[in-house]
């Protein structure tokens, strides 16, 4: 990260660590949509919102809202919430228990009802490390190569004496499950293997709303430590030809109006594109991985949220796929 961005990053963790501090059980902010004209950037101070907004709903449409809050180093980790008619389905939780109690709270503001449903959408930390909080008995859907990694965390977890890991009874069977919440339909979807490898989608066909998780990450750096470079730009790719979607979520940056949530989804995808096109000319030079990312030119994607830390992960992976090491 470069000097300044790790001062800002100071300054945001002070923010939060107040904001936390303090009153933070005050009714949920709740914004009534995504706002329009914002700049382009996963950055809140440089869309001008202030840390203490967060964490707060989106809604997205009748019983349908996106939770945006605060993780460092700034930037948002999204979580879709369906409010059904018995229940309430969450798609990817938090970072932290604290975190994900704080969501819990947050929904309780919204409705009595209790958590029914929870979508794997990411296996990763940053939004399941929270979710021992979640109620017991409620039903999980995960991807199998996400329950084989939520296993493979468990095991590391048990053996380093770390706070346990859920992992989910069942992976699902196919590419698709519908759950009728009761006020709507509600489509999980395996589109392929991109950021995780077990990545989930949740489709809203007549609210034509698609959360794409870590598939998506809005002006957020490609993060690809256990990505599948080439297929992550397939999936993207077949998430934007999907017909009955007007309004992308990401699983990180800003939720943004409906048609820039697609312009955005575009320019993510070409971000994906042009990392794997300047770590293959990297490849070609025959530099180490340290050479190659101090040649690397990212160009605007350099101002992107982990840049710094994400550029050299996402080389080493781009070149295990290239020499065919990755999983089948
Ligand atoms: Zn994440």
């Amino acid at each position: 990260m470069t000097r300044s961005h790790t001062f800002r990053s100071a300054l945001i963790g002070a923010a939060l660590a107040t904001s936390l501090g303090g009153v933070s059980f005050l009714s949920a902010q709740t914004v009534a949509g995504p706002a329009t004209g914002q700049p382009r950037t996963a950055d809140p101070a440089v869309r001008g919102i202030p840390l203490s907004e967060f964490p707060r709903f989106v809604k997205l449409a009748d019983n349908v809202y996106g939770y945006e809050e605060i993780r460092q180093p700034g930037f948002t980790t999204v979580s879709l919430v369906v409010v059904g008619r018995d229940g309430v389905l969450i798609a990817d939780g938090q970072g932290s228990p604290a975190a994900t109690q704080t969501m819990l709270d947050r929904i309780k503001t919204i409705t009595p009802l209790p958590i029914k449903w929870y979508i794997v959408g990411s296996d990763h930390g940053d939004h399941t490390a929270g979710n021992n909080v979640l109620p017991a008995g409620i039903t999980y859907v995960v991807q199998r190569n996400s329950l084989a990694q939520l296993k493979r965390d468990s095991t590391a977890a048990a053996t380093a004496g770390r706070a346990a890991v859920i992992v989910p009874p069942r992976a699902m069977t196919g590419d698709e499950e519908t759950i009728d919440v009761g006020t709507t339909r509600v489509v999980v979807k395996f589109l392929g293997r991109a950021h995780t490898g077990g990545d989930l989608m949740v489709h809203l066909p007549r609210e034509q709303i698609l959360f794409m998780s870590e598939a998506y990450l809005n002006r957020v750096f490609p993060a690809m430590r256990s990505a599948y470079p080439s297929e992550w730009v397939e999936v993207t790719n077949k998430a934007l030809a999907l017909p009955n979607v007007r309004h992308f979520i990401p699983g990180h940056g800003f939720i943004e109006t409906p048609a820039v949530s697609r312009e955005e989804l575009v320019r993510f995808r070409d971000a994906i594109i042009q990392v794997n096109a300047e770590a293959k000319r990297l490849k070609g030079l025959g530099l180490s991985v340290e050479d190659a990312n101090k040649q690397a030119n990212w160009g605007e994607l350099s101002g992107w949220f982990l840049a710094g830390q994400q550029a050299p992960v996402a080389i080493r992976k781009v070149w295990e796929e290239l020499d065919g090491k990755l999983p089948k």
